[in-house]
This record gives C-alpha cells, structure tokens and sequence, in this order.
C-alpha cells in the first residue's frame, strides 16, 4: 500500500527526521494561500503515487502567489505522466506546497525488503537526486548496500559507516547517524516494505533534511494498523484493482487485450506465460484463490468485461476445493448477465470436469473448450487473430 509524500513526511517527522515546512492543498486557491505563507518563494508538488515528477513537471519552484496558483490550476486538471505511472498517468488531486530549500547536496537513502535475503537492506548513495536509475546503471559501485541483521538490528557503527562513506563529517555525520537509526525504527513499526528518501539533502545554512519521502507499507500487515485505510487515496488507484480488492480477488491491469481469469497465484503467472509465449498478450493478471467459489468468479469475469482493453478471454481453472460444474455456471451466468459476445476459452481440470465442459458448450456462448494450457493459449490467441472462428 502507498501513501502521499506529504504523509510520509508527516510520519518521518514524528521519528524526529526533520523535513521541509509545507502545507497540503486540495484547490488551486490553498495552493496560492499556502504560497503566502511561505513568503511567496515556495516549491510547489504534485502528490501522485509515483515517483518523476521532477523531470515530469509536477514539481515547480515558485516566486510570487499568483504563479502557485495558476500552476495550481494547471496540475489540478491533468494527469501527471512520469516516468513510473504508465501511459495514462495519474490525476492530481492533492498539491504540497513547501519551503523552498537552497540545497548544498543530493544523497539517495532507503530501506527496503530484498527478497532473496528475506531481511531490510539499507541503500545509500552520495550521489541522490532525480538521476538516481542512471547512477544505478552506469556506475553502481557508487550505490551502497548494507544488509540488516533483524536479530541485532541496525548497529550504530553501521549506520556511521553510512553517513562516512557518504563523504559526511562531524556534527552532520551524527545527524545522518541518527536519521538512519529512525529510519530504521519507521521501517519496523510501520511495518514498511519500502522507505525511500531521494534526495536526502543537506542544506545550503548546514541541516540534514528529507525534501523527499516515498513510504510503501506491506500489506500483508495493514491489519495491523487501524490508522492505514484511511490514509488510501482511492483517487490514485485503478477503480477496477478497487472492486476487485473488495471481492479479495487478486487483480492487476497490464496492457494487453486478453482477459485473464485463473486460480491460484502460481497457475496465473504460469497462464500468462505460456500465453506470451503463444503471442498473446495478457489484459490482466487475476487469481480469484485456490478456493474460489461460483460468486467469486462471476465477479472476477465482470471485473474483466469492464476492462474496454479486452477483446478475449482466457479461463484457466483447476477445479480442486471447488468443482468444475459450479465454476463453469458462475461463467455462463456472469457472461450470460453483461450479454458476452467476446471469444472465451477455457481450459479447465479436476473435479467434475465433464460436467463442467458440458456445461459450458451447451450455454450458447462463443466459447471454446482448451484440451490443456498450450492448447488453450494458443486457441485464444487464433481466435481473436481471426485464424479460427
Ligand atoms: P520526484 O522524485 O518525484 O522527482 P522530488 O520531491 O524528489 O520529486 O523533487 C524533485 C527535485 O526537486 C528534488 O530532487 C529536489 O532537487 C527539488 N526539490 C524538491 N522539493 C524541494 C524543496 N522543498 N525545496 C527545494 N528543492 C526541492
Ligand atoms: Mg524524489
């Protein structure tokens, strides 16, 4: 789960990581008055979830309130396309309205899970900022990674070490020292997958601050914190992953034209690889469980009609706790409500199979039956190439 740069800096603050003064604005009009009270000169940030706004123009140093204003105005009604958002952007619902800070250096720092370890690694780099991904790739022996024991933690020495290797010294060394050791009591109590600060910087007057602040929480642990859902900014995510969240189906738009609808985490990216392989290309990735029942999979079907992209669909069950008939007339019901006319294939095995395909070939849709995974794939690859009818 994601939250707003202005929120994590909120939550960074209360660990004592000094930030920018700012205000969040929702209209045009608060991002003018903000601009007042920050004297005029201020810098002004589209809050998406998403990173490259800098280069992307959602991030202005502003001069007088008027300007905030109409760069208000302007942000308010597009979408913001970065570097990480896709094609289709993000729309701008929230402006941050900071300090402007004369800033002396640029340092990347962030915790983060890695998975082949299975522990929080901390990343550093003295050389921060909005080109971060280039320095990664061009030269990453200027990236530097510590591994964190989660049984002794994040050692003092180890942080030290950090900062030193970062070119700092004396008091903002400490400083730097300090701010690691609360990062990584954020990352714990919070129970963050990431937490990224780029640019860390330090100021022009000599003062560590965080003019960034990226926060994503694991959401295997939102249970856990009341306070999380509301945080959500619903205005940011695809309303399809929404309704889909709300039927505990797993489900992520890609940009292909075949829906996808599958059982189990494994079978769904096997499906959408054998289907590539085939020269489709995958709308969706969507696992409705292990033990999907016949509603869930008539919502799983309606959530991918809604998805215009969709030009066929791909039906991949393995019918174990839940049987192939019941699955087959959540399908047909589900088509049969929204007046399906798309090609559909699909490949079913397990439990009461034959029922199942019968039902399906008697229902009256355009569906064919896939004898196993590539026979499938390939089918509805055909089908919508127009190579079989
Ligand atoms: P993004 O990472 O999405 O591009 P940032 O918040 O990192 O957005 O902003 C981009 C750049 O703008 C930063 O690298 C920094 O140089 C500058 N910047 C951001 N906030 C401020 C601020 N309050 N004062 C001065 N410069 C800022
Ligand atoms: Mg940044």
């Amino acid at each position: 789960m994601n939250i707003h740069e202005y929120q994590a800096k909120e939550i960074l603050n209360t660990y004592g990581i000094p930030i920018p003064r700012g205000r969040v604005a929702l209209t045009s009009d608060q991002v003018e008055r903000a601009a007042k009270m920050m004297g005029g000169r201020c810098v002004v940030k589209a809050q998406i979830y998403a990173g490259g706004r800098g280069k992307a123009g959602g991030v202005r140093l502003i001069h007088h309130p008027e300007e905030a204003q109409e760069y208000g105005k302007e942000l308010f009604g597009r979408s913001l396309v970065t570097k990480q958002t896709g094609p289709h952007g993000l729309k701008v619902r929230r402006i941050l309205v900071e300090e402007a800070v004369e800033i002396a250096r640029e340092f990347y720092l962030s915790i983060t899970l890695d998975r082949e370890s299975s522990r929080y690694v901390l990343i550093a780099s003295a050389e921060g900022g909005m080109d971060i991904e280039d320095v990664a790739g061009k030269s990453p022996e200027k990236i530097l990674t510590l591994t964190i024991d989660p049984f002794s933690g994040l050692r003092p020495f180890q942080a030290r070490k950090i900062a030193l290797a970062l070119g700092l010294a004396g008091t903002i060394c400490e400083d730097c020292v300090e701010l690691i050791l609360n990062l990584y009591r954020v990352c714990l109590d919070k129970d963050c997958a990431l937490i990224e600060i780029n640019p860390l910087v330090v100021t022009k007057a000599g003062w560590l601050m965080a003019m960034d602040a990226k926060i994503s929480f694991d959401d295997n642990a939102i249970y856990r914190h009341r306070e999380y859902p509301d945080m959500m900014d619903y205005s940011q995510l695809d309303p399809l992953e929404i309704n889909a969240a709300k039927y505990d189906l797993a489900y992520i738009k890609l940009s292909g034209s075949i829906g996808c609808l599958v059982n189990g985490a494994g079978l769904a990216m096997a499906t959408l690889d054998v289907l590539k392989e085939c020269g489709g290309e995958p709308a969706n990735f969507l696992d409705v469980g292990g033990g999907a029942t016949r509603e869930k999979v008539a919502e799983a079907f309606r959530i991918i009609l809604q998805d215009c992209d969709v030009k066929g669909i791909f039906v991949n069950i393995f019918g174990g706790i839940m049987r192939c008939d019941v699955i087959a007339q959540g399908i047909i019901e589900a088509a049969e409500a929204v007046g399906c006319t798309l090609p559909i294939v699909v490949r079913m095995d397990g439990s009461n199979v034959e029922e199942g395909k019968t039902l399906l070939r008697e229902s009256g849709l355009n569906v064919q039956i896939g004898n196993n995974l590539g026979d499938g794939a390939s089918r509805i690859v055909r089908m919508l190439s127009g190579e079989v009818q």
